[in-house]
């Protein structure tokens, strides 16, 4: 079995980097109230290798540390870390094994995006931040038991029919998103949680209107391409 001391200096120094970065982005998920106790978890893949950054499985939050976050191969092997990895290691590790563009992965409970995943209905677009953020609605994965690579197939799955969005939320279970470093795959995890209550109010008050899927393609495309510093 491989450890890290069979890498390169580079890969290691990147291991030490992503590390803080993993474990200081699981203080934004406290942060925006998007779990409890030792639920969910971050992850980052590394550019330098074929290695990935994941949370200790059974930690609480205030325990977590650079040091206590685990090191494991892109199939879940672990390579570097004294803690046993989170339990949903094997899907982190089918997504980036099967999404290459994708080096970050979270996973919450979050209170309203989870009730969508109870009744296994997409939330509705309608909201421009959802044209935006999402592309379309917020769409559901399938139900699958936990422990094994089953939720990643899920996730991949479901984003191969809805390719804008950054987050699937699995049936009965909670969202999974995905970016391109861990720190966009959280700020995915809490605009779920932000749309998931606005269109769960919206739905207390009457019909959703729809937003024409012609202008959800153009508040998408100048969001993620034309929107912010550049
Ligand atoms: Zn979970």
């Amino acid at each position: 079995m491989a450890t890290l001391e069979d890498y390169s200096p580079q890969v290691r120094a990147e291991v030490k980097a992503v590390r803080e970065v993993v474990a200081n982005l699981h203080r934004q998920l406290i942060k925006w109230n998007l779990v409890v106790w030792t639920a969910g978890n971050v992850s980052q893949r590394l550019h330098s290798a074929d290695l990935m950054v994941i949370k200790p499985s059974g930690v609480r939050y205030e325990d977590l540390t650079p040091q206590s976050m685990v090191v494991t191969d892109l199939d879940g092997n672990v390579v570097d870390g004294t803690e046993a990895p989170s339990s949903d290691t094997l899907s982190h590790a089918y997504i980036y094994r099967h999404r290459p563009d994708v080096f970050g992965v979270v996973h919450t409970h979050s209170t309203y995006a989870t009730a969508w995943g109870a009744i296994g209905e997409n939330i509705p677009c309608g909201l421009t931040m959802m044209g935006d953020e999402f592309g379309g609605p917020v769409p559901i994965g399938p139900f699958r038991l936990i422990g094994s690579e089953a939720i990643g197939k899920g996730v991949v799955e479901t984003l191969e029919k809805y390719p804008h969005s950054p987050a699937v939320i699995m049936q009965n279970h909670g969202p999974f998103t995905v970016g391109k470093d861990a720190e966009a795959a959280v700020k995915a995890a809490a605009m779920t949680e932000e749309v998931a209550h606005t269109m769960w109010a919206a739905r207390q008050l009457g019909d959703i209107i729809p937003i024409d899927p012609a202008d959800i393609a153009r508040l998408n495309d100048r969001y993620q391409n034309v929107y912010g510093q550049h």
